[in-house]
């Protein structure tokens, strides 16, 4: 077999078979296919497509690139979530604790931030000390111990997508149905997962623009989920304006740790009761996800998903003063509340400009391997669909230098949009695929 006869047929819109797709990465996970050839056949991918059949193959042959673990000795159903990428999606940080504190064990591999989205394992190293690097062994015994785990993906789980992701980032090919679904998978069959809550993203600040898209990108994680003999649900959930109000990684765990103390904003608490009640409801907890969701909701309240939050900070390392008292996680040195220039109601708070701007204050990266400054960020005061004075607080800008704080209090200016007329609020979620 020849990697150049399998571009070939996929340039030619030919179904590849699952000898060629298991040949293309086994090749290029061992450096025998050089990154010119996988960067020509994911071009090929994106732009021909791949059937369902081909693209389990695909996921299967990354999933079993490297080590896969086997939790079914450890918890009773392996259970995790997925996001595909937002802007503010800080949910992971609440839905966790409180899954595992409503008694269903969950060890999560999380990401970094990839371009204008944000990443959990960037949000958790806020928290001095927190430490993300965890090894199997490490992984294993606490959750065998504790219940809950949030580190770093190991660099022997699914290595092939490690590759291909880092190779599309800068090739243009990121935005393909079949690749992202193979991605996101593999990642999650390999480190165990029984059952899954995909949480897609929908509108201007995810990958998925419209939910026609992301529908079909749903049903064929779903499809993939069943052919592999895995239980997953896809929720489709607005990207359009950012999820909550804090979007930067200090902020953003600043919000969550609010929430798990019964506060935080409305929409991003439902947004992690719905997803939490769906994981207990596939972890068999519960009959179905409303009931999950009130059991959800019932340990938010009564503060055992943050004592649940703050054994996992104890456990993995981090200084469980600083999130108990949250001005001694970092903090800019510039803070300054923009007043609403005209009364109105709002119509949209781009969520990709905002991601953008936050990224130009130094919370994101513009190549992998940049360092992120925690303490920057950005505070959206308001949700479309709000009814605003002139002069009320429209955000607030968290930066470490004076020049990009300027700079993003013009293009958060011109990121929020009005209306003289009433405007219907952004729904949280579009549906759900099974
Ligand atoms: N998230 C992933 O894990 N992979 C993709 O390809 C896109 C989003």
């Amino acid at each position: 077999m020849r990697a150049v006869d399998i571009i070939i047929k996929k340039r030619d819109k030919h179904e590849l078979t699952q000898q060629e797709i298991d040949f293309f990465v086994k090749g290029y996970t061992r450096d025998e296919i050089p990154d010119y050839q996988a960067a020509a056949w994911t071009m090929a991918v994106l732009l021909n497509g791949m059937s369902a059949r081909e693209t389990t193959d695909l996921t299967l042959a990354i999933a079993r690139s490297g080590e896969t673990l086997d939790l079914s000795t450890v918890v009773p159903v392996a259970v995790d979530k997925h996001s595909t990428g937002g802007v503010g999606d800080k949910t992971t940080l609440v839905v966790e604790p409180v899954v595992a504190a409503c008694g269903l064990p969950v060890g999560k591999m999380s990401g970094r931030g990839l371009g204008f989205t944000g990443g959990t394992l960037d949000k958790l190293e806020s928290i001095p000390g927190y430490r993300v690097n965890l090894t199997t062994d490490e992984f294993l015994e606490q959750l065998r111990t504790i219940g809950l785990v949030l580190t770093g993906q190991t660099a022997d789980l699914a290595p092939a997508d490690g590759k291909f992701y880092a190779l599309r980032d800068v090739t243009g090919t990121i935005p393909s149905i079949p690749l992202i679904a193979s991605s996101v998978m593999s990642k999650k069959i390999a480190a165990g997962a029984q059952a899954l809550v995909l949480d897609v993203k929908v509108g201007l600040g995810a990958f998925m623009p419209d939910v026609s898209k992301a529908s079909e990108l749903s049903e064929l994680m779903v499809t993939i989920g069943k052919q592999a003999d895995r239980k997953a649900v896809a929720l489709l959930s607005d990207m359009n304006q950012p999820l909550g109000q804090a979007v930067g990684n200090a902020l953003e765990l600043k919000e969550a740790i609010a929430t798990l103390r019964g506060g935080g904003p409305a929409d991003f608490r439902e947004h992690s009761l719905v997803v939490a009640g769906h994981l207990l409801a596939l972890g068999g907890l519960c009959e179905d996800e409303e009931k999950g969701k009130h059991m959800a909701a019932a340990v938010l309240e009564d503060g055992r998903g943050w004592e649940k939050f703050i054994a996992l900070v104890r456990a993995q390392g981090g200084e469980v003063s600083a999130v108990e008292n949250p001005n001694q996680l970092p903090e800019a040195e510039l803070v300054k509340t923009d007043p609403a220039p005209r009364s109105g109601y709002l119509a949209g708070v781009h969520a990709r400009r905002i991601g953008e701007i936050a990224v130009q204050l130094g919370a994101g990266r513009a190549k992998k391997g940049d360092p992120i400054d925690h303490a920057v960020g950005i505070q959206v005061h308001h949700n479309v669909g709000d009814e605003i004075e002139a002069g009320e607080a429209l955000f607030t800008i968290h930066a470490n230098d004076r020049s990009k704080l300027e700079q993003a209090r013009q293009e958060l200016l011109a990121a929020h949009t009005w209306s003289d007329k009433p405007v219907d609020p952004l729904p949280l979620f579009y549906g759900v695929v099974r």
